[in-house]
């Protein structure tokens, strides 16, 4: 394989990486642009400015003082690979690096390079960056590859990526340490002009790896949006009704029962009178907190409009769900008893009517019978559960 690559020019590998980094640091710079709400998409981009720097750098080993040139790039490398690492922490939505780390890797960078102007060793200034690419994208792969979630090829993509990366760069270091490898860069030893090579490729594919992980994430924020209620966070009218279709299906082919509660908030133009429209969105949210909490997770919760809500309940029959209606109607009392200390001229409480699914009934015939049970616990009086197939109305 190296024997193939040596057939490389060294010299247009090297434009080319040249001009792979540019592109890269121009579409990461476009990316964060576009998308300043997302972290992490600044610091990609900032990487991305000093690797080109470095190269810059390198070019110019002839112009300045080797050293200078040399422990400049090193250090626009360094510093690019610490920033890299951060984004990808912010991105994923783990706590920046913190001051600590920042400032032992800073010096721990900036003391690599001290030595190897010290030692004036060419191997030592080469050993030492490649370990150091290595274990900073090593980092980077933990993190991409243990945030990943099923749905975000992406990120696990590029979490490969940058592990593969990590391995051809220790493999450089220690290459280079023990003499096995030709330092120089611009020598088109085997390995130089693989890792030249790789780089090029890394580059690019870095970079087309955070578009897609950016879309990724504006895709899941879109779903989310398109999902969910925006005040309450809880799942909205069309998700439920697509939820719907798969547990009925589901409670049919199995047998099981299904059962549907519709609740209502009591009194809640009062509410709003009272404490103003932003005190009954207080309401809501409170109500849809004490709710999820006494709901076990594959029950399925909404906001069906205004201050109705609706929750389904798989493998439940109507008897039990009227205990998981009690639960929620006394959940939410203690919440209010515990947040509304004064004495109201009315009663913040929740009315619900409780419907079981019956074999070959539309989801619609369910809701409208839960619908009709709720009209019944608001006749009796409000704060009550009702079930419908105790109601006369049916
Ligand atoms: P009942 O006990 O019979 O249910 O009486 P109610 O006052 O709760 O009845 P109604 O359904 O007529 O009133 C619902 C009120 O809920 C009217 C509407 O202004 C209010 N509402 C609907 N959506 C929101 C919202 O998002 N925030 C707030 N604060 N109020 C809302
Ligand atoms: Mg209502
Ligand atoms: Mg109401």
């Amino acid at each position: 394989m190296f024997a193939s690559l040596m057939s490389f020019d060294i010299k247009t590998l090297l434009v080319a990486v040249a001009l792979a980094t540019t592109l890269s640091a121009v579409t990461r710079i476009l990316l964060w642009r576009t998308h300043p709400g997302i972290p992490g998409l600044g610091h990609w981009a900032g990487a991305s400015v000093l690797g080109t720097m470095a190269l810059l750098m390198i070019a110019m080993r002839n112009v300045v003082p080797e050293w200078l040139a040399l422990s400049l790039a090193q250090m626009l490398i360094a510093m690019g690979f610490i920033l890299m690492w951060d984004g990808f922490r912010r991105f994923v939505g783990r706590a920046p690096l913190s001051r600590p780390i920042l400032m032992v890797l800073i010096v721990f960078a900036i003391g690599l390079i001290v030595a190897s102007n010290v030692l004036q060793s060419l191997t030592f200034r080469a050993s030492s960056n490649a370990l150091w690419i290595a274990l900073l994208s090593a980092m980077v792969a933990q993190e991409l590859l243990s945030a990943a979630r099923p749905r975000e090829i992406a990120m696990r993509v590029s979490g490969w990526l940058y592990a593969i990366s990590a391995a051809l760069f220790f493999v450089r270091g220690f290459a280079v340490a023990t003499g096995d490898a030709i330092v120089d860069p611009w020598n088109p030893d085997g390995l130089a002009a693989l890792l030249l090579f790789w780089w090029l490729c890394f580059t690019m594919g870095a970079t087309l790896g955070m578009v897609l992980m950016a879309s990724e994430r504006l895709q899941k924020e879109l779903d989310h949006q398109a999902s969910h209620d925006p005040l309450t966070g809880a799942l909205n009218r069309r998700a439920l009704l697509m939820f719907a279709e798969k547990e009925l299906a589901r409670c049919r082919r199995n047998g099981q029962p299904l059962s549907v509660l519709m609740m209502d908030l009591d009194y809640f133009k009062a509410i709003n009178d009272h404490f103003g429209h932003q005190g009954g969105d207080e309401f809501l949210c409170r109500f849809v907190s004490s709710s999820q909490r006494v709901l076990r997770t594959e029950d399925v919760f909404c906001r069906f409009g205004g201050e109705e809500f609706l929750a389904l309940l798989p493998g439940i029959t109507s008897e039990q769900g009227l205990l998981v209606a009690e639960r929620i109607r006394s959940a939410y009392r203690s919440e209010m008893e515990n947040i509304t200390t004064l004495s109201l001229p009315f009663n913040a409480t929740v009315s619900i009517g409780i419907s079981q699914y019956r074999p070959e009934e539309e989801i619609d015939d369910v809701i409208r019978r839960a619908d009709t049970a709720l009209y019944q616990a608001k006749a009796n009086g409000r704060n009550r559960c009702e079930l419908m197939e105790f109601c006369g109305a049916e």
